[in-house]
């Protein structure tokens, strides 16, 4: 089956005065309909950047993207404006951390909701009107016939979060991008979120892209989960794969304490010493050799000069000069003594 999202070696380079940033430099991936992705890494790993290129949110004027994003068969990477605006909150929309940011607080949430419904169905100011309603009773707003005149001041954050999906999902997108949309929410409200986010994708089939910091996050929702560091891939594989057997040094770290796939909902990623690496003059070889514990067990000074490639069967692979063996080894090691 075609995958529903294709993308194959993404490259985000934007022109700043000191230089260019290669925010994201080769990155491929699929996303299948239905799935859940988890993108997991520091800041600065070009988490943010590959999603906002996807829906074409990026400066045109100081970006350079290459590479391919399909979606279901259409190539997004070098469409028309007006392409990518059609399909912007139609077939694909984003809930960021911030609903404030997404909201106008000029406008009553029932407007923004119909606004956005209006706009790619052509539908009237009443069917919008009570699509916003329904809309915010889907995401569990109570008196949704009430409420749908308010404005977001009026919402507490875990409401405006629910209305914010509520507009994100009004014309049944079929892809769904989650920028670390629980994280200023008390546990709770997350919780109930992740939920929310869970029931709506049974309902409507919605592929998701779900970018976090929280290692509990990727236990509860996603499917499979990638590893990004400095701008690339450097894990891939199920949320099983991933947790319970990660391959990658980087992973490692980030895993630190193991987070149960049925723990709480709050598991931060571990800090690894050394600080993430430069984009603008990104280091040689593996770009994580600076700050891995295991770059010496690999001979030949090959993780200062050599940049490993990303190997997938089946969906699961690592960017690592590590042999199988040393990789079972290091990592029964540290798992051993936790
Ligand atoms: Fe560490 Fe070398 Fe593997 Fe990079 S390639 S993660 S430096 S062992
Ligand atoms: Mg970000």
């Amino acid at each position: 089956q075609q995958p529903f999202l294709s993308v194959k070696d993404l490259k985000v380079h934007f022109s700043t005065e000191d230089g260019i940033v290669k925010a994201v430099d080769g990155l491929s991936f699929d996303l299948a309909r239905g799935r859940t992705l988890g993108i997991v890494g520091e800041s600065g790993s070009g988490k943010s950047v590959t999603n906002l290129t996807i829906l074409g949110l990026h400066n045109p004027d100081s970006t350079k993207v290459e590479g391919s994003i399909e979606l279901d068969g259409e190539e997004l990477n070098g469409a028309p404006e007006k392409t990518l605006e059609k399909l912007r909150g139609n077939k694909m929309a984003m809930i960021f951390q911030d609903a404030l940011a997404s909201l106008s607080p000029y406008h009553t949430i029932g407007k923004q909701i119909g606004e956005t419904y209006r706009k790619h169905t052509g539908a009237s100011k009443q069917e919008a009107r009570a699509r916003a309603i329904e809309m915010l009773r889907r995401v569990g707003i109570p008196q949704p016939d009430v409420r749908v005149d308010d404005y977001p001041h009026q919402f507490s954050g875990g409401m405006r979060q629910r209305a914010m999906i509520a507009m994100a999902l009004v014309c049944d997108p079929q892809l769904l991008i989650a920028d670390e949309p629980t994280t200023a929410l008390d546990v709770t409200v997350q919780a109930q979120i992740m939920d929310l986010l869970k029931d709506l994708q049974q309902e409507f089939g919605t592929s998701i892209i779900f970018i976090t910091h929280d290692l509990g996050v990727i236990a509860d929702i996603a499917d499979d989960v990638l590893v990004m560091y400095g701008g690339r891939c450097v894990e891939r594989g199920s949320k099983e794969e991933v947790l319970r057997a990660p391959q990658h040094p980087y992973t490692w770290g980030l895993l630190g304490s193991m987070p149960s796939l049925d723990g709480p909902v709050d598991v931060p990623l571990n800090p690894i010493p050394g600080s993430p690496p430069s984009l603008l003059n990104p280091p040689s070889g593996c770009r994580f050799h600076p700050r891995c514990a295991f770059a010496e067990k690999v001979d030949g000074n090959r993780c200062a000069t050599e940049s490993p490639v990303l190997e997938i069967t089946d969906g699961r692979g690592n960017a690592c000069h590590l042999t199988d063996e040393q990789r079972r080894e290091f990592f029964s090691d540290l798992a051993g003594s936790q």
